[in-house]
């Protein structure tokens, strides 16, 4: 099997998995607990919280655990434009359902909400969010880097935007954190919203990032965990293992970077040199091994299923949207021509990826095409 779908989760760290089943199964005591046994985890946590603060340039007070991206993005979008003047969220067209359904339900409840267009290569300028933000903006999000096509948005300079107007500004950093350097004071953002079965950390457990003097309402009502933010018993072996994935996966970020850049060089120069005809989408500044490709008069579920029946997991739009064979959002928002768009995988390579296994991927859709 060769596994080349790292941008929808990848796989669980090795000594994360052994630090998480001390805490499963000998350290299990409730961190709330004033006693001896407790003092374990409670601890654990602590620690993690500050080696997830350092790995961002955060504070570790900044940093506040939830059960998932969906949930980071729900919690600060709605937890913000609620808590703030204003009832307009501006969004990228190109954010995930998280944002954009999340949006959708805001704006059911009478929140005004713009989407805004970006350019070929998926894209947000920052002057046209300047331009859109309004005395009753309250909140803006966009995504650090695209799930489907990869392209890095332009960050500081729209954090910067937002800030000239007094507007709160979140980043979905789901699939950046972990895979490009991030510091959270110099993008400047309000909250970053990070997942951890996404850089080999697992699943169910990830954090969100809340600047020190951010107001925002908290998520659930409950006890008094996460400094009364985020009610309900802490998952403390997910909290360890993603601790011990996100250090090991940032001290590797440069060497990986270099190594998966030349991999997808070995990729697209095997394609051509097969003369298939496609479209490379996405910006050139994007998340190493996010390989988004729209084949001419082509079916991006069909090659999948065939990629599938020789062994090799790839997608077509991002998984969450596995059941929906329309071209996907994304791909419809950077405009790829219509003879190209039906033919649409994203190949996303990670760390455990080797060059054997993309010639072996080359080789399969070459032989699907000829
Ligand atoms: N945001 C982005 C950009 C994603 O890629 C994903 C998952 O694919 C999510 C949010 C949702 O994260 P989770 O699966 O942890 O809920």
């Amino acid at each position: 099997m060769i596994y080349a779908d790292n941008a929808a989760t990848t796989r669980l760290d090795a000594d994360a998995f052994e630090i998480m089943k001390e805490f499963l199964l000998d350290e299990y005591g409730n961190p709330s607990q004033p006693y001896t046994f407790s003092r374990a985890s409670k601890k654990a946590i602590a620690e993690a919280r500050e080696t997830i603060a350092s790995c961002i340039g955060a504070m570790p007070e900044e940093i506040y655990f939830t059960s998932g991206g969906t949930e980071s993005d729900n919690w600060a979008i709605k937890g913000g434009v609620k808590k703030h003047k204003g009832n307009k969220l501006i969004v990228s067209s190109i954010e995930h359902h998280a944002i954009l359904n999340a949006a959708d339900s805001l704006e059911h409840d009478g929140y005004e909400i713009q989407r805004l267009e970006v350019d070929k290569d998926g894209i947000v300028f920052p002057s046209l969010l300047s331009s859109a933000i309004g005395d009753s903006t309250a909140l803006v999000s966009v995504m650090l880097a695209n799930n489907e096509i990869g392209t890095i948005e332009p960050i500081k300079e729209l954090a910067e935007k937002a800030h000239e107007k007094g507007t709160l500004f979140h980043t979905d950093a789901v699939q950046a954190v972990g895979h490009i350097n991030i510091d959270v004071k110099s993008l400047d953002v309000d909250m970053l919203s990070a997942s951890a079965h996404k850089f080999n950390g697992p699943r169910g457990i990830v954090f969100l990032y809340i600047k020190n003097g951010i107001k925002i309402y908290p998520f659930m009502d409950g006890g008094a965990q996460e400094n009364h933010m985020r009610a309900g018993t802490e998952n403390v072996a997910g909290i360890v293992g993603m601790a011990c994935a996100l250090k090991k996966n940032c001290s590797l970020i440069d060497s990986e970077k270099k190594r998966l850049l030349s991999l997808e060089d070995e990729l697209i120069s095997g394609l051509d040199a097969n003369n298939l005809k496609y479209i490379r989408n996405g910006a050139a500044e994007h998340l190493p091994g996010n390989i988004s490709l729209s084949f001419m008069d082509s079916d991006g579920e069909m090659i999948l299923h065939r990629l599938d029946l020789a062994g090799i997991c790839i997608s077509t739009g991002s998984a969450c949207d596995s059941q929906n064979t329309q071209v996907s959002h994304v791909i419809k928002a950077i405009g790829v021509p219509e003879e190209y768009a039906n033919g649409t995988i994203r190949i996303s390579l990670g760390k455990n990826n080797t060059s054997e296994e993309v010639s072996v991927i080359v080789d399969r859709i070459t032989k699907i095409f000829k």
